[in-house]
């Protein structure tokens, strides 16, 4: 048995499907590098083990009741995760120490859990946390207590369009939105969860040097700990799916028969929702375009009818000649595909990586959290995208996805995205930025004593 196999590590994904998906990832990543793994999971979104043979799946019990284990109000049920999930994690925690098993080298917990690193440190077992969001996003929710102070937060309508110079090149209207009627209490939660993160053995981050280089230095200056941007997970190496719900693989061979960049993939995520009238506006906006579609309607992610039957009869016309509908895309494979030439997405941060990983350009309309941060970088900063703003209009969406998918206007962005593509894989060959963090990231795991 060589060294690391005697090593183990126990890791604690957030029941969302944007934090279990990055910490599979990362189990199958440090898995590939010789460690044992054991998932730690939540009742509430428990993965399925079956893709996942090699690792040890055991479960916290979370004391949710049915009301309570729902991803709709998503502030809501981190708090109630958070107040709830303590008890029976240092239970659990705590047995996997004394088990037979190989001894417990590290916790790998979603920085979501503000109670992990402090139960782990009464278990004796060191802890590293996973953010599963980016570098510039997590700045920004540490920034919080400051935002507030300085009367950013709560968002005032009225101040939208004011520049944020604390956070360049974000606007007021881009900080996270955060809907809570406890206020008080979330931001103590938060501010655990930033203390929790500066007090443990160091950070792992699904992002990579290239892309998000000035807010990885500035949070080295920061915070004094080590910082592991081992990014894009999701290709350093062949990755089982974490989906929740059954990936639809027909849309694999209707992409195979598209001209090479031509599809608009539409998917806004696992949590987002779109009112009746959006969905319709969408449907008008994909018909307008001209260009063939792809898009994810998940159920529940229309509020009220997502029956696609009712939407406008041109929109029915279009679908039939040139468009396809899918619950659940595998959107990897979707993003990897040739005929895929631009991704509308609500910018939450595993979307973001998986499209600008591929070199796809966005239309960014994010929702909430900090998919507002991620969209302006994406538009302002990277320019590997264009926002819908002011709304959904269906001749400006037609406008966006053609600018994206042949006109010359959309050249530059096209071409930037395209170049992302070859940093994003250059990282993680031999010598690479992430390549190189990884290897720091193991041999760090490996100092830690037994
Ligand atoms: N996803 C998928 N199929 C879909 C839609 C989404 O596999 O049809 C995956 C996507 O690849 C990403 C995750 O679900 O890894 C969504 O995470 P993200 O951070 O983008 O958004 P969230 O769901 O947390 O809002």
């Amino acid at each position: 048995m060589n060294q690391r196999n005697n090593r183990r590590l126990v890791l604690f994904p957030g029941p969302i499907q944007g934090h279990i998906n990055p910490m599979l990832q990362l189990a199958q990543i440090l898995h590939d590098r010789g460690f044992s793994i054991t998932i730690l999971h939540t009742d509430l979104n428990s993965p399925d083990p079956s893709p996942h043979p090699s690792f040890a799946f055991r479960s916290i019990g979370d004391g949710l009741g049915q009301s309570e284990a729902s991803t709709s109000d998503i502030v809501r049920l981190i708090m109630l995760l958070n107040a709830r999930c303590a008890a029976p994690f240092e239970e659990r925690l705590r047995e996997e120490v004394s088990s037979q098993d190989a001894p417990v080298t590290c916790l790998i917990a979603d920085a979501l859990f503000s109670f992990a690193r402090d139960v782990a440190e009464r278990a004796g077992v060191r802890t590293m946390v996973l953010r599963t969001g980016g570098a510039t996003a997590f700045r920004v929710f540490a920034g919080f207590r400051l935002l507030r102070e300085r009367g950013y937060l709560p968002i005032a309508e009225s101040r939208l369009e004011d520049p944020v110079p604390e956070f360049p090149p974000l606007r007021v209207k881009d900080l996270p939105r955060v809907n809570t009627g406890e206020p008080e209490l979330f931001d103590r939660i938060l501010n655990d969860r930033i203390e929790g993160i500066k007090d443990s053995s160091g950070l792992i981050l699904n992002t990579f040097e290239d892309l998000e280089q000035p807010a990885l230095s500035l949070l080295r200056q920061e915070y004094p700990i080590v910082v592991f941007p081992i990014g894009p997970f999701h290709k350093c190496g062949p990755c089982s799916s974490g989906s929740f719900l059954a990936e639809d693989r027909s849309c694999i061979s209707w992409l195979d028969k598209q001209a090479p960049n031509s599809v608009v993939y539409v998917s806004f995520g696992s949590i987002a929702s779109v009112n009746e009238s959006e969905f319709s506006e969408i449907a008008l906006g994909l018909a307008d375009s001209q260009q063939p579609f792809l898009w994810v309607v998940r159920p529940g992610s229309v509020r009220g009818s997502e029956l696609v039957e009712n939407l406008p009869g041109c929109f029915l016309e279009a679908l039939e000649e040139r468009g396809k509908i899918v619950k659940w895309a595998p959107q990897h494979e979707v993003l990897a595909h040739r005929a895929v030439g631009a991704f509308w997405t609500h910018n939450g941060w595993n979307s973001t990586l998986e499209s600008i990983s591929e070199g796809v350009p966005m239309i960014c309309m994010p929702c909430f959290s900090d998919q507002n941060v991620n969209a302006r970088f994406v538009s302002d900063v990277w320019r590997v995208g264009v926002h819908l703003n002011n709304g959904l209009e269906r001749r400006k969406i037609a406008e966006a996805i053609r600018k994206l998918l042949v006109e010359k206007e959309g050249e530059e962005v096209r071409e930037r995205a395209a170049q992302f593509k070859e940093k994003a894989n250059s990282c993680l060959m031999q010598g690479g930025s992430s390549f190189q963090s990884l290897d720091g990231l193991a041999n760090h795991i490996l100092s830690f004593e037994l």
